[in-house]
Formats: structure tokens, C-alpha cells, sequence
């Protein structure tokens, strides 16, 4: 376990701290990855870094059209924020599910990226509404797209030892489009996904346009079906351009036989299935999420 446990007062100063260990040090947020991780063994830190006090971190703001939140926003204030609920449901809703609300309460949005897990609910939003992430380093500030954030399971474009992530944003989404959350989990409070479904799509006269559609956990990364969204691009949103859609999904996706999700033949099914729905969902209208157990 660590040694120290340090709290920084600003992102100059974690990101001082970090490189005052050189690589010892890591941050930490709500802690309900990372602890685990230090008690498996698996997290060799001795100095955590808390970033929770930073100001800005709790934001949550609408500026010129874009959703802005400190990445230190906690599921629970995500879920229910005003601002998101009415302007982003599907992170709002997203958050609503995860864990417990003793996890929501003290797990971030940041947290939830970093972690870098291909099923993690807020992160399956964020990159299904094309969001973006800064990061802060010694060297200065970048926006990393979150399309492009995850590079494998643990595995991603930060890193906690040496960078901090700050903000993230998204576009808001217009009065025409229209977005679905659907999740499939056994019945249990504290149960990961076995599939998990975004899509985002405006609906324009009757037609899809700028569709998104991510699945996980059906690859080492949140999955954009690109050539899903590119068939959809244009096309009436009917039952029948929907099914096609969903079939075309299906046979994008490879999940892996696992003893908890089950077979990667069911969870292939499975995702044409909930793709469908999540799409019948955005083409009737609606804003929710909507968990099945
Ligand atoms: C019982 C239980 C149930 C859960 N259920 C779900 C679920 O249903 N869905 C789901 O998606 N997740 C679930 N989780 C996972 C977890 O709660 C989330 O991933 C959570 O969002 C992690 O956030 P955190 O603030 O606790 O991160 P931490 O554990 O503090 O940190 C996680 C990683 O992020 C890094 N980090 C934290 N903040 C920053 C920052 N600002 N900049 C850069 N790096 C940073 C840390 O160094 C670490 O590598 C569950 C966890 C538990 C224990």
C-alpha cells in the first residue's frame, strides 16, 4: 500500500508533486479503482496524489454551445445535475447506473476514463457524444478526443503518474437529435455491463444524420461502429433501415466467450438486439436510459 497521501490544492501543484516522485507518485480521485488496485497488489504508488479539492474540478457549465465539466464531476452529481438531464440524459442517465450509491458518490468522470475499463458506463457516453478530454503536464495543455482516448483494457492516453486530466467537453446536442442508453446486467446492485449500448443521432425530416453508435464491452476498447453509422447516415429512420442496421451491428462485433458475460456468440446476438432498441429509441424520440436486468 502507499506511503503518503497527499492533497493537492491545484492542478500546478499535483502536477508538481507527481514530478517531485518521479513516477512513485499517482493520482487519486473517489479511489474505487485504484484502491482495489493497491490492495491487489497491482498499483505499486507510494505517494497518492488526491485531486477531489482542486476548484473547477465539481464544474459543470454550458458555454457557447458546449457541455463543460471538471473532471473530477462525480456520478452522482452527474446524474443529477439539471443542466445534464436536460442538455446531455445519456451521460446523466449513464452515471445513474454504475455501482452503488456509495461508488457514485465518490467515483469521477475521470476516474472512470483513466481507469480505461471498455465496458465503463460514463466512458461509453462521453465517447459516444464525442467528447474531449484536457489534459494538463509539465510541458502545457492538449485536448485528447476521447474517440481516440483508449488504447486497450488499462490502457490509455493519460498517464496518472505524470498528467492530470482537468475538463472534459461535448458539443450539446441539438433539438433534433436524440440519444439511448440501454444496458444489460444481472441483477445485482454492484453488477458490471455484460453489454452496453450508446447511440447518438439527429433526426432530420425523417432520416438519421451525424449517427454514433459505441458498444462495449465487445473489444479492448469502447467500439465505434463506424460502417454502422456510415449505412445509417442519410437513411429514413424506419424499422426496416433500423433492423438492417442492427443486423450490420451484429456482424461487426466479436465479443469473447466469458465465464461472467457469457457466451460471445449470445453477447453478439445481444448487441444487434440492443443497438436496435437503443436506435427505435433515438428514431421515437426519446432522451433515457433504460437498464435490463
Ligand atoms: C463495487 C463497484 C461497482 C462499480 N460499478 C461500476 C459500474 O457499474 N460501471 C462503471 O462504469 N464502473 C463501475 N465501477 C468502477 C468505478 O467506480 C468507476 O470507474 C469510477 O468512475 C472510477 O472513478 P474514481 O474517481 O473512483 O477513480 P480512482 O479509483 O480514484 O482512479 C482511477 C484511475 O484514474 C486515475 N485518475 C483519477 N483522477 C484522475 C485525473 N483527474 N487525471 C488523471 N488520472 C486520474 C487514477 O490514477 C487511476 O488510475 C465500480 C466500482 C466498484 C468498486
Amino acid at each position: 500500500m502507499w506511503r503518503d497521501y497527499l492533497f493537492a490544492r491545484s492542478v500546478d501543484e499535483a502536477l508538481e508533486l507527481l514530478a517531485r516522485h518521479e513516477g512513485q507518485a499517482r493520482l487519486i480521485a473517489g479511489g474505487t479503482d485504484l484502491v482495489l488496485q493497491c490492495q491487489r497488489g497491482e498499483c505499486s504508488a507510494q505517494v497518492l496524489v488526491d485531486v477531489t479539492r482542486i476548484p473547477g474540478m465539481e464544474r459543470i457549465d454550458e458555454r457557447d454551445g458546449s457541455i463543460i465539466l471538471g473532471a473530477g464531476v462525480t456520478h452522482t452529481q452527474a446524474a443529477s445535475s439539471a443542466l445534464l438531464r436536460l442538455r446531455a440524459p445519456l451521460l446523466s442517465e449513464a452515471c445513474r447506473v454504475i455501482g452503488g450509491p456509495q461508488v457514485r458518490n465518490v467515483g469521477t468522470l475521470a476516474g472512470n476514463l483513466v481507469a480505461a475499463l471498455p465496458a465503463a458506463d460514463a466512458s461509453l457516453a462521453l465517447v459516444a457524444l464525442d467528447g474531449e478530454a484536457e489534459v494538463a503536464s509539465r510541458e502545457g495543455r492538449r485536448w485528447v478526443p476521447l474517440s481516440e482516448f483508449h488504447a486497450g483494457v488499462g490502457l490509455c492516453r493519460v498517464d496518472p503518474t505524470s498528467e492530470v486530466m482537468t475538463t472534459l467537453r461535448f458539443r450539446s446536442l441539438g433539438s433534433d437529435y436524440r440519444a439511448a442508453h440501454e444496458r444489460l446486467a444481472r441483477r445485482r446492485v454492484h453488477a458490471l455491463p455484460i453489454m452496453n449500448v450508446a447511440a447518438v443521432a439527429a433526426v432530420r425530416e425523417g432520416r438519421f444524420a451525424d449517427v454514433r453508435i459505441v458498444v462495449a464491452p465487445v473489444a479492448p476498447t469502447p467500439l465505434r461502429l463506424r460502417q454502422c453509422e456510415a449505412f445509417l447516415e442519410g437513411r429514413q429512420a424506419t424499422p426496416e433501415v433500423i433492423r438492417e442496421a442492427a443486423d450490420l451491428a451484429a456482424s461487426l462485433v466479436h465479443p469473447r466467450d466469458s465465464l461472467l458475460r457469457g457466451s460471445g456468440e449470445y453477447r453478439r446476438a445481444l448487441a444487434g438486439v440492443m443497438v436496435r432498441r437503443a436506435l427505435e429509441r433515438v428514431a421515437g424520440g426519446e432522451q433515457t436510459g433504460r437498464t435490463w436486468t
